[in-house]
């Protein structure tokens, strides 16, 4: 029983790669008899607006994907982790030498110590949907930023965090985020939080090979649903393969 999530960064308006993301998460859960959860990730306060969390529900229902539970919205959230997570965490930051020098000319922020965290935890390993086990290498993990002075925890502890508290089985998205998986599986590992299997999917680019992006003016859910195109139709048709004239799939 699949419980998977869609997880979107309300940063702009969602286009096809969202759609086909949130497509499969969603059959994931309902072919299994699972729970297909939506969560909106709006910790960065200088990118994210509310009329693109509007955007979203809006896209969703009209592809037809419907999800269970309130949404989860992540700056409701900020005095997260607490619980379990909080009596494992080891502490890895604690021993960071407080230089006042240096606190007075940059903003505050908190790293993983990733020699301790590796010594503690060892190098994390996952497994992908499909059964295959990787091993993440030392390269893949870094002294990743866990917290910031104007953001209260970052993407990958606010995403293991929430993941874990919503019991998220099954992590779904895009390929283009593969390489948060090892610092996210060694964070899970230090908080004691369980592991999810994760589907890193193929991603839709422009007919040439160029990245869906904002700034390359990618067509947005909303522009074709202004322009007639029936969303429920075109979740199916993303799932069975098949993209509108001008897309093309690519790996990585
Ligand atoms: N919020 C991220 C995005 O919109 C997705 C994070 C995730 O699925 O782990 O790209």
């Amino acid at each position: 029983m699949h419980l998977s999530r869609f997880a979107p960064s309300p940063t702009g308006r969602l286009h096809l790669g969202h759609a086909f993301s949130a497509a499969l998460g969603h059959r994931a859960a309902r072919e299994s008899g699972g729970k297909f959860l939506l969560r909106i990730e709006d910790l960065d306060p200088t990118r994210s607006r509310p009329e693109f969390v509007e955007g979203i529900y809006e896209d969703l229902g009209w592809l037809g994907l419907d999800w269970d539970e309130p949404v989860l919205v992540q700056s409701r959230r900020t005095d997260a982790p607490h619980g379990d997570a909080a009596t494992a965490y080891p502490g890895t930051c604690r021993a960071l030498p407080d230089d006042p020098e240096r606190r007075a000319t940059t903003p505050h922020c908190w790293r993983l110590d990733s020699s301790k965290a590796l010594d503690r935890a060892g190098l994390p390993t996952w497994r992908e949907a499909d059964g295959r086990e990787f091993t993440a290498t030392l390269d893949q993990i870094g002294d990743a930023i866990l917290a910031r002075k104007d953001a209260p925890a970052s993407y990958h502890l606010s995403c293991v965090v929430d993941d874990a508290a919503a019991g998220v089985n099954l992590v779904v998205r895009g390929c283009d985020l593969r390489p948060s998986t090892p610092i996210q599986r060694l964070s899970q590992l230090l908080l004691g939080l369980p592991e999810p299997a994760y589907l890193h999917h193929k991603l839709v680019t422009h007919a040439d090979g160029r990245r869906l992006a904002k700034r390359d003016f990618a067509p947005t859910l909303a522009a074709m649903r202004e322009g007639g195109t029936d969303g429920r139709s075109l979740a199916a048709e993303i799932l069975a393969g098949k993209l509108p004239l001008g897309f093309a799939w690519s790996q990585s």
